[in-house]
């Protein structure tokens, strides 16, 4: 016998939880299927692991301020097996607590594996049900490329499993996940090489983050190496060498991690007998309000190829509940002014254009604002991190498109700021505003 529902979500990640939850609180009858732990990517080996390895690197970093604030602490090393035990112990309380909530708003947990018998079936483990509407929240997995020997090194997936913290790694791959975790083994004491396809890191993002990320980089001991296309890794007894297509060695590492990107889990969900149609990639492309090209079935987060933050995937999931349960007939995600941290060391903040971007778009009507200083954090060290920020401006009234912000602080000092702009802030505005003395941020509203 096939039950039925009015709503089955395939996916217990960020997306698929967040939308089967308020469809549920505005009393659609909602079933989620989730083979794995509940909370998707972001919970279990994303966002919220992460950053308690983030943490962990800041504290390493924090400890060396202590010192030159007059505190006789010294950094006698760090214990990874006890972050992690505490890490893994935290995400299981996360995954109870994410069954609580679906339990809460009468969500049917379907435990298992979905795919698609047709339009309005799904088959979890041998049992089938029904649905009125169908979302597809599968979310993505990182990629390994296809060289010889490749499955020597591991992904973040893996990176998370790691018991201890290896002593000489490289990364793969110039992307913000690449650099996060670049980051996090360096502040914790690992010998760290990036190794990028091309000339530089966070290519996508405004050429000063790139730029000054680098020279960060570079500074606090990270190895930068371009142009290397790999072609195989090599187990050896010294550890994991990597050859590069041009004939480069790059030798010998305890752990290399594959960053190179996530790909859609599109591909045994059956979709060909839902109708549902698929783009090159195997991304499921849908329109303005989360439709894919059959009526009934929808699909948000990551599987759709779009921003892939868990906030995006939240949204869309909530506001599409908002629209096809609650009423809210023009209730859509907009895509637009998307404000995102990356969790480096320092972080980065960014929303809107970039400059690159902007120029595209508004040519001799974009002027630019920057601003670069050494906080007063490290008004005692040495070594000095510098703060950088940028403002894209269009139009005579310089209407702010763009942020950018690379220093201690930028991933908390973002937000707000995020608000202004989405609003329509222009630089006078920000001129208006009184600082904050003494901050970092005040920099955004006193830049000449
Ligand atoms: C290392 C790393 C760090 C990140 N850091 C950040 C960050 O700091 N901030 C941020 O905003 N984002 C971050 N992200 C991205 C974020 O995790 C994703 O954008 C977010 O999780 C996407 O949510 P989703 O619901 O689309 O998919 P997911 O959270 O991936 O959930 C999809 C779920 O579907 C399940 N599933 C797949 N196929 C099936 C099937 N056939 N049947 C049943 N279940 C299925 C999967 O098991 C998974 O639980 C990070 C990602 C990674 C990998």
């Amino acid at each position: 016998m096939t039950t039925k529902f009015d709503l089955i979500v395939i996916g217990g990640g960020s997306g698929g939880l967040a939308h089967a939850q308020r469809a549920a609180e505005y009393g659609a009858k909602a079933a989620v299927v989730e083979f794995a732990p509940l909370g998707g990517t972001c919970v279990n080996v994303g966002c919220v692991p992460k950053k308690i390895m983030w943490y962990a690197g800041h504290h390493a970093q924090q400890i060396q301020h202590a010192r030159d604030f007059g505190f006789a602490v010294e950094n006698n090393g760090h214990d990874w097996a006890a972050v992690k035990k505490n890490r893994d112990a935290y995400i299981e309380r996360l995954n109870d607590i994410y069954d609580k909530n679906l339990n809460r708003r009468g969500v049917i947990h379907l435990q298992g594996y979905g795919k698609f018998v047709d339009a309005h079936t799904v088959e979890v483990d041998g049992d089938q049900y029904a649905a009125e509407r169908i979302v597809i929240a599968t979310g993505g997995y990182p990629i390994v490329p296809r060289c010889h020997g490749a499955e020597y090194g591991i992904t973040s997936d893996g990176f998370f499993e790691l018991p201890e913290r290896p002593q000489k790694v490289a990364l793969v791959g110039s992307g913000y996940i690449s650099v996060e975790l670049a980051g996090i083994f360096n502040a914790l004491g690992s010998d760290v090489t990036v190794l990028v396809r091309k000339d530089g890191v966070l290519r996508n993002f405004d050429s000063m983050l790139s730029k000054e990320l680098q020279n960060a980089m570079a500074n606090s001991g990270l190895k930068l190496e371009t142009g290397v296309v790999p072609h195989e890794l090599k187990k050896t007894e010294s550890g994991v060498r990597l050859l590069a297509e041009d004939g480069r060695e790059f030798v010998a590492y305890d752990a290399v991690v594959w960053a190179v990107g996530r790909a859609p889990n599109t591909e045994q969900l059956n979709l060909k007998v839902a109708g549902v149609k698929m783009d090159g990639y195997g991304f499921v492309p849908v329109d303005e309000w989360q439709k894919t090209n059959v009526d009934h079935i929808f699909a948000l987060g990551d599987v759709t190829g779009q921003a892939a933050l868990t906030p995006v995937a939240i949204a869309a999931g909530r506001r599409l509940a908002d629209r096809l349960y609650g009423g809210m007939q023009d209730r859509r995600l907009d895509y637009s002014m998307i404000p995102t941290v990356v969790f480096t060391h320092p972080p980065i903040g960014t929303v809107g254009l970039t400059e690159q971007e902007a120029r595209k778009e508004y040519g001799d009507d974009v002027k630019i604002y920057e601003s670069k200083f050494n906080p007063m954090l490290y008004t005692f060290s040495e070594e000095k991190v510098q703060t950088a920020m940028k403002l894209v401006t269009v139009g005579e009234e310089e209407r702010i498109v763009g942020c950018h912000i690379i220093g201690d602080g930028a991933d908390e000092m973002l937000q707000g700021f995020a608000v202004a702009i989405r609003m329509g802030a222009t630089k006078q505005q920000f001129d208006d505003t009184v600082a904050i003395h003494p901050t970092s941020a005040e920099e955004l509203v006193t830049m000449r």
